[in-house]
């Protein structure tokens, strides 16, 4: 089966881990849970890293565990500047451009995130939806449920999409569904059908994709 859909995560995925994005997201999600429920820092970092290791993210974890907001919590862990963070990326943009098929945001944050990185990097043209962490009912990558969801809201057959993730731990899941995987800058346990370290070299892996498997 053709390949039609390039699943692309956002944070740290479409930009480098040292930008810094997702070291301000974490503190704020320590200081979320300080403010809304009353513990200290220590105390809040022990749980955002307990639900981490469990869940995948610490808001599944509140969900399931201590009666979250959803929609306040994304709001506030995602309310910081990126200007200082995120620079416009005109190779990113073109490297984009040079790939077949419909390009798509994957995230567990939500759209109003994803929508300012991509701004911020100028590559929002490139895709055609964002699949956020509420277009999933708050389920986070790495339950398959918010695979089968994801899919299911683009109308999507797992054989006709790439996954392209910085988390080996996030393409595990869809790798089991049939979707390929590419791992971005994974660490050396991580595994996946492709490996880069940085993603504009993406082209290759997708141009050697489309020779076994044709892209449309
Ligand atoms: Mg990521």
């Amino acid at each position: 089966m053709a390949i039609r859909y390039l699943l692309f995560d956002l944070d740290e995925t479409l930009y480098r881990r040292d930008a810094g994005v997702m070291q301000a997201i974490s503190q704020l999600i320590r200081q979320y849970i300080v403010e809304r429920y009353g513990l200290t820092y220590e105390e809040a970092d022990a749980l955002a890293r307990r639900y981490h290791a469990q869940y995948g993210t610490s808001m599944r974890g509140l969900l399931l565990h201590n009666n979250l907001d959803p929609d306040d919590f994304l709001a506030y862990v995602h309310n910081f500047p990126l200007e200082d963070k995120l620079s416009p990326d005109p190779a990113l943009d073109a490297m984009l451009a040079s790939l077949p098929g419909t390009k798509v945001i994957f995230t567990n944050a939500d759209r109003r995130h994803a929508e300012r990185v991509l701004e911020r990097l100028g590559v929002r043209h490139h895709f055609s939806q964002i699949i956020d962490v509420t277009a999933v009912d708050y389920i986070s990558k790495p339950n398959p449920q918010a695979y089968r969801l994801c899919l299911q809201r683009l109308g999507a057959r797992p054989e006709e999409c790439v996954m392209i993730e910085d988390s080996g731990r996030n393409l595990a899941p869809a790798a089991a569904l049939g979707i390929t995987t590419v791992l971005v800058d994974g660490g050396p346990e991580e595994t996946a059908d492709y490996r880069i370290e940085d993603i504009l070299a993406l082209p290759a892996v997708i141009q050697d994709i489309c020779r076994q498997r044709s892209c449309t």
